[in-house]
This record gives C-alpha cells, structure tokens and sequence, in this order.
C-alpha cells in the first residue's frame, strides 16, 4: 500500500478525511481512508516463492488485508492464484425506505468504478451494465458476488431491461484516442445508449442522470464557459464524433424529459483524472504521470499554450450525487475553475513526481519536455464557470490539483512496483 506521511490539504489548508456531504435528504458522506482501501491497493498480496508461504498468505486474515484481493503472485512461475474474497469492504447498513437501485452504465469504467465505490458504501444496491471496451472488470472486482451489487457485461447500444430508481448513464469512451478508435461506435453508444436508457428511465419512472462534457463548448469563443454557452463545435472534424454524440445525447435527454416527464440531470463534466484512470488511455494526466515515472520524454503537444483545468476524482462524484439528489434540470458544469497551460502543468507534473520519489528515497533524472504536433480542434482554452453548480448545489471544489496529482502518482507508483504498469 502506498503511503506518504503528509495529510491530504483541501484548499483552504484544511485536512481531508472525508469526502461527500449531506444535500437534499441524501447523505453521501464515506470515510477517504475507507475509499484508499479499494483504489490505493496491490492487486494482489505480495510476491512469494514457495507453494506453502502461499498458502499461508491466502490463509491470512488480518483488518489491514480482510476485504483485499487474495490473489497470490508466485514468482517462481511468474502466475497469479485468484481466491474468491474473504469478506467484502463494509458497507453501510440503510433501511429498505432508504435504501436505492441504482443503476450505474460505465460503471468499470474510470468514473463508475469510483461512483461504484461511494453508493456501495453508502449502502445501496448498485447494477453496473459495461461492455468493457475502456472499462475493466478489476476496478469493480472487489464488489463482485456482494448482495448488494451486480455487473453486466452489456452494451448499450442494445435495450437493457431492469427495475431501479436512479440511473447514472456514464457509458462512452471519453478519452480522445479512445473515442476516435471507432468513430461510429462512439456516435451509436451516445445516441443509441442514451435512446435505451431514457426509454428505461421512461418505463421505470426512475431520475436519469447523464454524464455530458465540456466538449460541447467545442474550442470556446467564450471563457470561462456557462452552461448558457451554446458552443463552437466542428460537426466533421475528429472530435465531433464525442462532441456532437454527447449534444445529441442531451438533446434526447430533454426530449424525453419535455415529451415524456423523464426526470432528467445533465452534468457536464470537465477534465477530470484520479487513480484508476487508464494508464494508456492517451489523456494528459495520465500520460504525463507514466512519462515521468518511467523517466522517459514527457510530451506536450502544440505550443502547450492551450489550458485546460484539472478536478480530482472525488469533487467529482461528490458533485453527480449532489446534482443527482438535487432539483436541478439544468445543465450543471462539474470542472475545477484552476487553470494551466498544458506546458506549465508538465512542469507541475515533473515537479511532483520528483517530490514523490524523493520522499519515497528514489534518486531520478530529471525528464525532457518534448513539442509534438498539435491534434486537430484540440481545444485553445477551456475553464468551467461554476457558478449555477455553487448556487444549486452548494458545491465547490475541494482538492487541490497538487494534492490530487501526488495521490495519483502514488497509485501508478504502486501498479508499477506490483508489474501492472
Ligand atoms: P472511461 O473510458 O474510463 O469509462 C467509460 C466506460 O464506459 C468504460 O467502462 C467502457 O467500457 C464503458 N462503455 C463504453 N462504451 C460502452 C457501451 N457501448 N456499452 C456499455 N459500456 C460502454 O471514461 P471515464 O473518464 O470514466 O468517463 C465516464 C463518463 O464521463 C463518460 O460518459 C464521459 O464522456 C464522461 N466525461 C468524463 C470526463 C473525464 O475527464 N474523465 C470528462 C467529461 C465527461
Ligand atoms: N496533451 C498533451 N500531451 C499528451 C496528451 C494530451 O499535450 O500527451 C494535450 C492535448 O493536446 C490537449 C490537453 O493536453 O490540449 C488535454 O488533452 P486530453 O486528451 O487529456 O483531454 P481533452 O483534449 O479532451 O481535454
């Protein structure tokens, strides 16, 4: 388990323990220690020789690795033993009246497995449907055979069938070179996926919650930029079929709720990055982190003056449960309002990476920052203007980008030591 002695600061200095709070008759409050447990975690125990210390390791069963992956890495033979779970990570015991059905698409996907995590915790009874095209199966495998929690391998682009009284509908590919893989996939799964879904939520008589982007701005003319913006999106270049998919989407999601009294929540998202996030999934953060780790050229595409603002994982899922258990219909931008050139936060990124191997006794180069070509309609700024989500929701960023990024290379730090990286 990766450690650093220093607290986690929010931004006014204050230290972090938990994350969520309670709005609107729904507390989603969880301990983050709880939360490091399933994402700061080796996949499995430890690396041992011999069969029998094996045994002994999966025989184990102390508070500090009860609800941990048995699995067993022999390295002997350089293979894996799976075991099932010794005991599942608590969760909160809800009456039935308070207990929901929550239905959550994409749910092993970056997003969905952290919004997996806190609606586990908090006691309700979560279904996860993935075709795993991003998504994997290990970031949700700690709940996997709890009563509380289902997981579908299903694509949404076809009808799912289910009783529930939420849907959070994450389901799409979201980084760049994912999305672009298969243009006309990604088009399908955001009209067809949330067609499907509306018409559940429809039948069900369940709230709907989508996760839409801040690429519906396309490359702003205004900035910082309001949910009144209606944007500048290039409908035929390499982006459009995420941008002009996730305006669709909305659409629909109005059409139903203006047609057929689906009761909606549109939550457009900003660049957000956290443990869990695919290490070569092609997005900065990512990228720039593995770069550095690895000591290799850290590449900055363009000029790196085109900015961007970077949220941490848990503002995020504190910000869709908020919006979800709100009375807002209107779309909602969910970002952190901290702004960088794309060439400073390299510098950023260098510098705490360095700070991290320091503390942890490990004497690196420096790395290179490299000027690549700059991707068709990438975005010059982009910045969230998050005032509606402060009025409505009473919801603000609380993590620091540098707290974030620190957590975030010492979960990549601790996939590389175990040789998942
Ligand atoms: P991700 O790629 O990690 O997760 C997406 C998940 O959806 C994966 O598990 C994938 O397997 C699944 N999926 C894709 N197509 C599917 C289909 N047809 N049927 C079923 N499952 C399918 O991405 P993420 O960063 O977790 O993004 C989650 C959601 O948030 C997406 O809707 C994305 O557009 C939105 N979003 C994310 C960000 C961000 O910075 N992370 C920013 C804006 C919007
Ligand atoms: N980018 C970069 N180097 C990389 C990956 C991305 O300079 O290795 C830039 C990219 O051109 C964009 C910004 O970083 O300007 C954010 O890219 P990302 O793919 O993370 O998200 P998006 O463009 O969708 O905001």
């Amino acid at each position: 388990m990766p450690s650093s002695s220093e607290p986690s600061l929010d931004k006014s200095g204050k230290e972090i323990t938990t994350v969520g709070f309670a709005r609107f008759g729904f507390d989603s409050e969880v301990s983050l220690d709880v939360l490091r447990s399933l994402y700061l975690r080796a996949h499995y125990v430890k690396t041992v020789a011999s069969a029998d210390e094996a045994a002994k390791e999966a025989d184990r069963d102390d508070a500090s690795t009860s609800y941990l992956s048995k699995a067993i890495y022999h390295a002997d033979t350089k293979s894996i033993s799976y075991t099932t779970l010794s005991r599942f990570p608590p969760v909160k015991l809800l009456p039935p009246s308070q207990r929901k059905r929550i239905l959550v698409t994409g749910g092993a996907g970056f997003v969905g497995s952290h919004l997996v995590d806190r609606l586990m915790v908090l006691g309700h009874e979560v279904t996860v449907i993935d075709n795993f095209f991003t998504g994997s199966k290990t970031t949700v495998s700690h709940w996997v055979g709890h009563p509380n929690f289902e997981l579908v391998r299903h694509d949404v682009v076809e009808p799912f069938m289910i009783e529930c009284d939420q849907i959070y509908h994450l389901a799409c590919p979201a980084s760049p070179p994912h999305y672009q893989f298969n243009a006309v996939k990604t088009i399908k799964t955001s009209f067809m996926g949330t067609l499907n879904m509306l018409g559940l939520a429809k039948r069900t008589k369940a709230r709907f919650l989508i996760t839409s982007t801040s690429e519906v701005y396309g490359d702003p003319e205004v900035h910082p930029q309001p949910e009144d913006y209606w944007g500048h999106v290039n409908p035929i270049g390499p982006r459009a079929c995420y941008d002009e998919g996730k305006r669709v989407a909305e659409t629909l999601t109005y059409g139903f709720h203006r047609q057929d009294g689906v009761d909606v929540r549109v939550a457009r998202i900003f660049n957000t990055y956290g443990p869990r996030m695919n290490p070569f999934d092609g997005r900065v953060v990512s990228n720039f982190i593995v770069q550095a780790l690895r000591g290799e050229d850290m590449t900055v595409y363009g000029d790196g003056k085109q900015t961007r603002s970077f949220q941490y994982i848990h503002d995020l899922i504190d910000g869709l449960i908020a919006l979800m258990n709100s009375d807002e219909t209107r779309p909602v931008n969910i970002g952190n309002g901290d702004e960088f050139t794309i060439g400073e936060f390299a510098e950023l990124v260098r510098d705490i990476v360095a700070k991290v191997q320091k503390e942890d006794g490990v004497d690196v180069p420096r790395v290179n920052i490299v000027y690549k070509p700059m991707p068709t309609d990438d975005p010059q700024k982009r910045r969230p203007d998050t005032t509606r989500a402060k009025q409505v929701l009473d919801w603000q960023p609380r993590w620091t980008v540098q707290m974030g990024l620190e957590e975030m290379v010492r979960y990549y730090k601790a996939k590389m030591v175990e040789g998942s990286l």
